[in-house]
C-alpha cells in the first residue's frame, strides 16, 4: 500500500468515526468506502461511485434531522398548550365548593328576611293556606328554634371549611341563647357577615394561587423560548456544515475530472478529506454543547412542571378534605343538610332515569326540649348521638340518613315504595322507643315521630319534603311516637 493510499485510508477511517452511529445506512457506506481504500488495486471509479452514495445517504439523513427538529418543536408547543387546562383544572373544581356555600346561604338569607319582615304564607295542618301572623306563639317558637338549628348547621360548615374556625365556633355557642326573634336577627346578620368574610378570603386565596401559577407559566415559557432558539441555532450550524461539505465534495469532483494522474488526484483527495474531517470535528463540538444546553433546559422544564403538578395535587386533596368535612355533622358524624342535598340530587336523577320509586322520611325527636331542660344540653347532645348511631345501624346499606337540623333527621330510601318506607321507619321508631337510655340511673324516655312521603315523578323537591313534613306534623298532633305515611 502506497503512503498516499495509506493516508487516504486513514482519512476515511476518521470520517467513519465522525459519522458513525448517525445512521446505519451511512455506517455501511463508510465501511465500504474504507474497504475500497484498503484494497491493493485502488479503483478510482469505484471510489467516486461510493463517495456519491455517501453523499446521497447523508442528504437523506439531513432531511430526517430537519423533520425531527420540526416534530420536536410541534410536540413541545402542544405539550404546553395541553398542560394549561390540566394546571387550571383544580381551580374549576373549586367552583362547586363556592356555589355550595352560596346555595346554602342565599335561601337562608331570603327565608330569614321573609320571616322577619314580611311573613310568607305557610300551609296549616288542615291544608289551608295561612300567614305567619296567624301562627300561635308556640308554633312561632318552633319555627325560631328550627331556624336557629339551621344557622348552627351553617356555622358548623364554616368551622369545618373556613380559614378561621374560631369566629364561627364562638357564634355557634350563641345559637342556644337565641330566645327571641331579635336575637335570631342579630345571629343572622353575624352569620352572613362571617360568610361574606369567608367568601372574600377564598377569593383572595384564588388570586394568590393564580399569581403563583402565572409566574410558573412565565418561567416555562422562558425555557421553551430558549429551547426554540437553541434548536434554531442547531439548524443554522447544520446548514453551514452541509454547505461546506457540499462545497468540498464539489471541489473534489472537479479535481478528479480535471486531473490526468491518479497519484496527484489522490493527494488532492486526501487534502479534501482532511478538511472534511476538520469541519466534522467543529460540527460535532457545536452540536454536543448545544444538545447539553437543551437537555439542561428540558430538565428544568420537567422540574417546573413536576412542581406545578405536586402543587395541584396538594390543592386537590386539600379541597377534597374540606369538601368531605363540609358535608359532615360534627356532633353525630352523620352527613349534614349539605351532604343530604347532594345525595338527594343524585338519587333523584337515578330515580328519574330508571323509573325507580324513591321515598323520604323526616324524623323528629319527641319533646327534645324537655330532655334538654331536665337533663341538660350535654345529655341532649348524647341522646342525639345515640339515636343517630341507632338509626344508622338499622338502615339498609343504600338508605341515606342525615342530620337535617337540631333534633331532626332525614332519611332517603332509594327504590322503596311508600308502604315499605313506612315499615322501615316504623322499625326505627320501635327500636328507639325500646332503647333504654339512662342518665344517673334515671330512665330518659326517648321517642320519635316521623312523616314519610314517596316522590311523585316530576314533583319539586320542596313540595315533596313539605308533604313529609306535614305527615310528621300530623304524627305530632296525634300523640307523637308514631310514623305517618302521607297518602297520595
Ligand atoms: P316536639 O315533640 O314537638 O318535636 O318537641 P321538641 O321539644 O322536640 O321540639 P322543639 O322544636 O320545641 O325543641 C327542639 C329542641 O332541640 C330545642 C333546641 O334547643 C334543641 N336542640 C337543637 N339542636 C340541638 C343540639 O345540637 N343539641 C342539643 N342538646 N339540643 C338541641
Ligand atoms: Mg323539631
Ligand atoms: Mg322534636
Amino acid at each position: 500500500m502506497s503512503d498516499t493510499h495509506l493516508l487516504l485510508a486513514r482519512a476515511a477511517t476518521s470520517l467513519t468515526l465522525m459519522l458513525k452511529g448517525l445512521d446505519s445506512r451511512l455506517d455501511l457506506r463508510l465501511h465500504t468506502l474504507r474497504g475500497l481504500l484498503r484494497q491493493k488495486d485502488f479503483q478510482l471509479e469505484q471510489f467516486q461511485a461510493e463517495m456519491a452514495e455517501v453523499e446521497s445517504v447523508y442528504d437523506l439523513l439531513e432531511q430526517s434531522t430537519e423533520q425531527n427538529i420540526q416534530l420536536y418543536l410541534r410536540s413541545f408547543k402542544s405539550l404546553l398548550a395541553d398542560s394549561s387546562p390540566a394546571i387550571l383544572a383544580p381551580l374549576q373544581r373549586l367552583q362547586p365548593v363556592l356555589s355550595d356555600l352560596l346555595s346554602f346561604a342565599e335561601p337562608l338569607a331570603h327565608f330569614v328576611t321573609a320571616q322577619l319582615a314580611l311573613p310568607a304564607p305557610s300551609i296549616g295542618p288542615d291544608g289551608q293556606s295561612r300567614t305567619a301572623n296567624e301562627l300561635s306563639g308556640a308554633q312561632l317558637d318552633v319555627l325560631r328554634h328550627r331556624l336557629a338549628g339551621r344557622f348552627k348547621a351553617l356555622l358548623q360548615s364554616l368551622v369545618a371549611i373556613g380559614p378561621d374556625p374560631v369566629a364561627p365556633a364562638a357564634l355557634m355557642s350563641e345559637v342556644d341563647r337565641v330566645v327571641d326573634w331579635q336575637a335570631l336577627d342579630r345571629l343572622a346578620h353575624k352569620t352572613l357577615d362571617l360568610l361574606q368574610v369567608q367568601l372574600r378570603e377564598e377569593k383572595l386565596a384564588f388570586v394568590d394561587y393564580l399569581t403563583e401559577l402565572d409566574t410558573r407559566l412565565a418561567r416555562i415559557n422562558q425555557i421553551v423560548t430558549a429551547d426554540s432558539r437553541i434548536l434554531g441555532e442547531l439548524r443554522a450550524i447544520n446548514g453551514l456544515f452541509n454547505r461546506r461539505m457540499n462545497q468540498q465534495v464539489t471541489e473534489v469532483r472537479a479535481q478528479i475530472d480535471n486531473s490526468p494522474r491518479v497519484e496527484v488526484l489522490k493527494n488532492e483527495l486526501l487534502g479534501s478529506l482532511d478538511q472534511i474531517t476538520h469541519r466534522l470535528v467543529e460540527y460535532q463540538d457545536g452540536y454536543t454543547s448545544r444538545l447539553d444546553q437543551l437537555q439542561t433546559n428540558t430538565a428544568q422544564m420537567a422540574g417546573a412542571i413536576r412542581a406545578l403538578e405536586q402543587d395541584n395535587q396538594e390543592l386537590h386533596s386539600k379541597l377534597k378534605r374540606e369538601r368531605d368535612l363540609s358535608i359532615l355533622d360534627t356532633l353525630t358524624q352523620l352527613p349534614n343538610r349539605l351532604g343530604f342535598n347532594n345525595q338527594l340530587e343524585a338519587e333523584l336523577s337515578r330515580a328519574t332515569r330508571y323509573h325507580h320509586p324513591l321515598s323520604i322520611a323526616i324524623i323528629d325527636i319527641d319533646f327534645f326540649k324537655r330532655i334538654n331542660d331536665e337533663f341538660g344540653h350535654l345529655v341532649g347532645d348524647k341522646v342525639l348521638r345515640v339515636i343517630a348511631l341507632e338509626m344508622k345501624r338499622i338502615c339498609r346499606e343504600h338508605d341515606y340518613i342525615a342530620r337535617y337540623g337540631g333534633e331532626e333527621f332525614i332519611l332517603l330510601l332509594p327504590q322503596t315504595l311508600l308502604p315499605d318506607a313506612h315499615s322501615a321507619v316504623e322499625k326505627i321508631r320501635y327500636r328507639v322507643a325500646h332503647c333504654r337510655f339512662h342518665f344517673h340511673n334515671k330512665p330518659v324516655p326517648l321517642t320519635i315521630s316521623a312523616g314519610v312521603a314517596q316522590w311523585r315523578p316530576g314533583e319539586a323537591t320542596d313540595a315533596w319534603i313539605e308533604r313529609a313534613d306535614r305527615a310528621l306534623y300530623a304524627g305530632k298532633q296525634n300523640g307523637r311516637n308514631r310514623v305517618i305515611a302521607e297518602a297520595d
